[in-house]
């Protein structure tokens, strides 16, 4: 049927009587706009090197040290264009927000020289159960892309999540980190790929950063040389908590 669908005779004819509209906004696309319109497109929030929220993580990381660099695309808003577009790939099923997002993730990391030698691309597993349900893993389809354009390979199942981790929508800083304490696993026969390698790990969205520390901290552990984090979605931080954290890392560099 799939195929049916996308004869290439077929389409024009298709999109003739129903014509496609955009995922986000349901405005009819013009012929050079595939599923998200433009100005849509145009609507999401992309990161700067010189926000606050994104000096506030590397510092996270920096502090912590099991993440080496890190680079998110977009921030996350709620009721905007990147929540919609991360609703469908999680709950829908529509890959193509992996590959348009993944893609666009991809062709920034190209540029940056931080990530130039990745020697292998891990995505955030889910657990068993989750992945189950809703039948993929949203990150594994943005690694995927995202490996297609660098031409590294993706390591699927080489991190295992073990403990079946509580949503963490509801939790703090030091909650997260307690919840996804000890909730990977990775076997020895793995360690050929990880030992002394470059890895670049990818998330869908990153939150405080806890779950992709605790990543990197295994991976670490068994021999990675230097870990790298990508996600699509950043969650900006509260006015509030960038104050605090400001304090907080004033304090420490003094
Ligand atoms: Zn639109």
């Amino acid at each position: 049927m799939k195929n049916y669908l996308q004869n290439e005779f077929l389409t024009p004819f298709l999109n003739f009587i129903f014509p496609p509209i955009c995922f986000t906004c349901d405005e009819l696309l013009s012929e050079s706009e595939n599923k998200i319109c433009s100005s849509c497109l145009l609507s999401i929030k992309r990161t700067s090197s010189e926000d606050r929220t994104i000096q506030i993580m590397k510092e996270r990381f920096r502090k912590n040290g099991a993440v080496d660099n890190f680079f998110g695309l977009y921030y996350f808003e709620h009721e905007g264009v990147f929540q919609k577009l991360i609703h469908l790939l999680k709950y829908e099923s529509r890959k193509f927000v992996a590959e348009l997002l993944g893609e666009e993730l991809a062709k920034q990391l190209v540029n940056k020289n931080n990530f130039i030698d990745v020697d292998g691309i891990i995505p955030i597993p889910l657990n068993k159960v989750k992945q189950r349900e809703r039948g993929h893993n949203q990150s594994e389809l943005i690694a995927k892309s995202i490996s297609k354009i660098l031409q590294v390979p993706l390591l699927k199942n080489v991190v295992q999540r073990k403990k079946y981790t509580i949503t963490q929508t509801k939790l703090n800083l030091l909650e997260r980190k307690e919840n996804v304490k000890d909730a990977f696993v990775i076997e020895n026969k793995y360690s050929d790929l990880i030992f002394n390698k470059h890895i670049l790990l990818v998330d869908d969205v990153i939150t405080t950063g806890s779950t992709i520390e605790e990543v990197a901290s295994c991976l670490k552990n068994i021999g990675a040389k230097k870990i790298s984090a990508a996600s699509l979605g950043v969650a900006e931080l509260e006015e509030e908590l960038k104050s605090n954290q400001e304090t907080e890392i004033n304090v420490n560099r003094n």
